[in-house]
């Protein structure tokens, strides 16, 4: 009798590492990632990469590390073959970057690839000529100590994977980033990065992360450190504020390793939006240390994601460490020196960061209820004592007073007529903020933070059930988003149908808006899906929480993203129509994580600062 089903068969290896090569390599950005990770093991100085159209043309990478023989040349392209690890034992402690012997099989798999090494340059190296998996030559040459690895057209056989291959400007923008996830972890190793003629990155080694920061972002004026000690758990980092315009850049550090997690990126990303729209373009970097058993870094194939034994507790110490360097780079506006000083009150005056950054706007706002803050429009900054910074507390030293005292109005003369409900509208200052007077003294409203207010408390209604405008685009938009967070897609679908936003899974990787509130932006829509998406990635496990998170996440990112900036003139009708807007929230105070969207000084402190009391 004849059996149906084929026979069971060992595979033949050229096809097992196509398989494999499928996990591992998913564009340049991932060669570039194991080339370089090799590199690093192999206890190299200086890491060069070159890079051609992309690295779609070609990938090349060279080091001075050990390198290899001719034997073990041959051997590392052999699947499992690894010099790094020896037992089931050893896979518990793993203090390589690599371990599975996968990478140069697979690559040399679905490219043409040349490798040029020795360990000896008096003995003389070895170049290996691979083509699509199959060993086409090796012979001696001249090298020294150091491996070259380079690679023409990736994908070359796989037609399927070539085409999901994007523009060249976006691969390069992936293998960057690839390399400064390990520029940044290793500090001490000398990186170069060049496409074509230019020169990318040009990291000598140093011994400072946040030197290393600056030399791989070179318009990186400001680098803040921030840190947690979370006892078992250590979180320090770099915050690099941007302009405000672009994606935040994000690179992960776990157990020194580079990595790319979502829950961590969730965690990260939560911040930068509470601390409202001032910190787009910013990069950041944090650098997790735990205990090797609280952490499995061997659940993804290119060991680009890994398993946290305690999840909650990783989001929690992120959050809170990021949260500091946010408030910290926020602590150099005199406003918010203003706004934290009467936290220690009867203390001296804040002069630098470190005294109130510690535990960030949530830390302020319990420090405040337990306070017991009194209700709206006596806000809580009013009326007490507030902290200078030191210039200017150095000018009313130096400065003899112009006019005799007793010459301006005291408190409680009179003001114009109110013509907003928070009083007398004087003015935008920069663009920014609004500037009122009431009979107490100078009222100043964020104007962002008020916006996203107004648009907070909307949106949360319209989820509650109000019919949502949306606006079909011409052209639907085609967002690749990576798979997990495609395959989130059917979760939030709904939800983003009740604020207008129109989003289909349009393959594996990629969501098709068809349409969007009209205040939005369509780039700043795709933001909104791509955030939400993270949340429900994240959210992943806790269903019975996600549908509220979700919806608070979702109000979030739209509000946030759909408010006016700072740095944006208004016109005085518009200025009222905000404060008209606002009052009429829930809370005209703070915005839904708790910052303060207006801040008082009484003309009793102006008075006092100014020597006249
Ligand atoms: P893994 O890194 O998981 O061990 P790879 O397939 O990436 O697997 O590499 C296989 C082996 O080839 C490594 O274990 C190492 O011995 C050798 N190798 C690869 N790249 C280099 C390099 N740049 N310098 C020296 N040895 C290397
Ligand atoms: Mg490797």
């Amino acid at each position: 009798m004849i059996c149906p089903v084929p026979r069971i068969q060992i595979l033949p290896d050229a096809l097992v590492n196509r398989i494999a090569a499928g996990e591992v390599v998913e564009r340049p950005a991932s060669v570039v990632k194991e080339l370089v990770e090799n590199s690093l093991d192999a206890g190299a100085a200086r890491v060069e990469v070159e890079l051609t159209n992309g690295g779609r043309s070609m990938v090349r990478v060279a080091d001075d590390g050990c390198g290899m023989d001719g034997d073990d040349a041959l051997l590392a392209l052999e699947r499992h073959a690894t010099s790094k690890i020896r037992s089931a034992e050893e896979l518990q402690h793993i203090g390589t970057l690599g371990f599975r012997g996968e990478a140069l099989p697979s690559i040399a798999a679905v490219s043409r690839f040349v490798l040029l090494s020795a360990a000896d340059s008096a003995v003389g190296g070895v170049r290996v000529t691979v083509e699509g998996g199959r060993i086409l030559g090796a012979e001696g040459a001249a090298r020294a100590r150091g491996t070259t690895i380079e690679i023409r057209d990736l994908f070359f056989n796989v037609p399927a994977r070539r085409k999901f291959l994007r523009a060249p400007e976006t691969e390069l923008r992936h293998a960057q980033e690839a390399l400064w996830g390990a520029a940044l972890a290793r500090p001490d190793v000398t990186f170069v990065l060049r496409h074509g003629k230019r020169i990318l990155i040009d990291a000598p080694a140093v011994a400072d992360p946040s030197r290393r920061l600056k030399d791989l972002w070179r318009g990186a004026g400001r680098v803040i450190r921030f840190a947690v000690d979370g006892g078992t758990m250590e979180v320090e980092g770099l915050l690099a504020p941007g302009g405000g315009r672009g994606r935040p850049i994000l690179t992960f550090l776990v157990n020194g390793r580079a990595v790319r997690d979502r829950l961590l990126v969730g965690a990260v990303l939560r911040v930068l939006r509470e601390a409202g729209g001032g910190f787009g373009g910013s990069r950041v970097v944090v650098d997790l240390r735990l205990p090797a058993e609280e952490v499995d870094v061997n659940v993804h194939p290119a060991k680009a994601e890994v398993r946290f034994a305690r999840g909650g507790a990783v989001f929690a110490i992120v959050e809170r460490a990021v949260r500091e360097g946010v408030s910290a780079s926020q602590g150099k506006v005199g406003v918010s020196r203003l706004e934290t000083g009467r936290l220690e009150a009867g203390a001296p005056a804040v002069s630098g960061v470190a005294e109130h950054s510690a535990g960030g706007y949530g830390e302020l706002l319990r420090r405040r209820n337990e306070a017991g803050a009194p209700p709206l429009f006596s806000h809580p900054a009013y009326g007490e004592e507030g902290s200078v910074d030191s210039e200017a507390v150095g000018m009313e030293a130096s400065f003899p007073a112009p006019y005799p005292a007793g010459d301006l109005p005291r408190s409680g003369a009179k003001v114009g007529p109110a013509d907003t409900p928070f009083g007398r509208l004087i003015g935008q200052y920069r663009d920014s903020f609004l500037l009122l007077e009431d009979q107490h003294g100078l009222v100043i409203v964020d104007q962002h933070v008020a916006h996203e207010r107004v648009l907070y408390d909307r949106i949360r209604r319209r989820l509650a059930g109000e019919e949502a405008p949306s606006q079909g685009l011409l052209t639907p938009r085609l967002v690749e988003v990576g798979e997990a967070r495609a395959a989130a897609l059917p979760s939030v679908e709904a939800l983003l149908h009740r604020v207008g936003i129109d989003a289909e899974i349009f393959g594996p990787d990629t969501v098709r808006l068809s349409s969007v509130p009209p205040e939005l932006e369509i780039e700043a829509a795709e933001r909104v899906v791509e955030e939400v998406l993270d949340r429900a990635t994240a959210l992943d496990g806790v269903p019975e929480r996600a549908a509220d998170e979700l919806e608070e996440e979702l109000a979030a990112s739209l509000s946030c993203r759909a408010a006016i900036k700072i740095n944006h003139t208004l016109s005085p009708a518009e200025q009222r129509a905000l404060l008209d807007d606002l009052v009429a929230t829930e809370n005209p105070y703070r915005c839904p994580h708790g910052r303060p969207i207006i801040l008082r000084l009484s003309q009793e402190e102006m008075e006092r600062r100014l020597g006249r009391r």
